[in-house]
């Protein structure tokens, strides 16, 4: 029974990946940037504050598939692609972090330095620079731990029962759509007061970790030849917020990163803690003027030579490793 099951399967893979083949021939070019944010030994043991971290297992294989059976090129390469139409080699894929995590540094890295495969990072600045989590993992925190079993929404003056998992999704929900459009100082204070009234304790949530990479360690990727990008100041949505604080979010974080890394920040990538659209016609004008050469979304799909390079889609990554080739397969037909 589980033979002929079995048997029944790989038929079923063996015709996908000949139809695959067979339309690669005939489908236009296209390139696919992968979006990671952080890879660590054990995802479980994190995931209650981090969420969508990858398995250091899982990396290492995804990393040797791209090596084998991919052509791995840097963001700068896809914007050209992206921007021009400049050729770039068939199957050609980009390897990108959000966020800044330690474990970049410390996991991811070693890993892409064995199979001589380029990646970029993109740094929330304000979280590197105080060593602070990024405030949507910390809402996460908050709401996964508190012991209080009721929460009044600052804002909308909505009570939630923390004791029912729906109410309690839906609050920390909400919280993630206020913060999306606050920036800096107001943003801190929203996110503190959450902490305050759930009584929730934020070194928890990373005294034990050093969760975000230190400025030393930025600059080492940036010695081993990876991309280094920006991905503002406070990871607000920056479509949602004044205009003035999208400029101050885009251009600020150009401009410190520059300090800290003593090189041209050209690249960036958008944050989408929470809220639709997460950049606007505005967005894009402020990033051009700002002097980035490429920007990342996290709409999904691939890249194609007329999408031109501050819009460029991506990839979330599946952790098992035969769902990550065929997702990167089908994405690389165009679809
Ligand atoms: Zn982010």
């Amino acid at each position: 029974m589980l033979a002929a099951k079995s048997k029944r399967f790989f038929k079923k893979a063996l015709i996908k990946t000949s139809i695959l083949r067979a339309a690669s021939r005939f489908s236009p070019p296209a390139a696919a940037i992968l979006a990671y944010h952080s890879v660590v030994e054990n995802p479980d043991l994190t995931d209650y504050f981090l969420g969508a971290s990858r398995s250091l297992a899982d990396f290492e294989k995804h990393v040797e598939i791209l090596a084998l059976k991919f052509s791995p090129v840097t963001i700068a390469e896809v914007a050209a692609f992206a921007a021009s139409g400049r050729p770039l080699p068939r199957h050609a894929v980009a390897v990108t972090f959000d966020d800044g995590f330690a474990d970049n540094h410390d996991i991811a890295l070693p890993v892409l330095a064995r199979f001589g495969v380029p990646a970029t990072f993109y740094i929330m600045f304000n979280s590197v620079e105080t060593g602070t989590l990024p405030w949507y993992c910390r809402i996460r925190f908050a709401f996964h731990t508190t012991k209080i079993p009721q929460w009044t929404h600052p804002q909308s003056g909505r009570i939630y029962n923390l004791t029912l998992p729906g109410d309690r999704q839906d609050a920390m929900q909400s919280a993630w759509d206020r913060g999306a459009a606050l920036t800096g100082r107001v943003q801190d204070e929203f996110i503190d007061q959450i902490e305050r009234s759930l009584e929730t304790d934020p070194t928890r949530a990373h005294a034990d970790h050093g969760l975000m990479m230190t400025w030393d360690q930025v600059r080492a990727l940036k010695n081993a030849g990876h991309t280094i990008g920006a991905h503002t100041l406070s990871h607000p949505n920056v479509s949602q917020v004044t205009p003035e604080e999208a400029r101050h979010e885009i251009a600020g974080s150009k401009q410190k990163l520059e300090e800290k890394i003593a090189q041209p920040i050209e690249h960036f990538s958008y944050p989408h803690p929470a809220l639709n659209p997460h950049w606007s016609p505005q967005t894009l004008q402020i990033l051009k003027e700002s002097g980035f050469q490429s920007a990342v979304l996290t709409t999904p799909g691939p890249v194609r030579p007329n999408d031109g390079p501050l819009v460029m889609k991506r990839l979330t990554v599946p952790a098992h490793p035969d769902q990550f080739t065929w997702n990167l397969q089908v994405a690389l037909l165009g679809h």
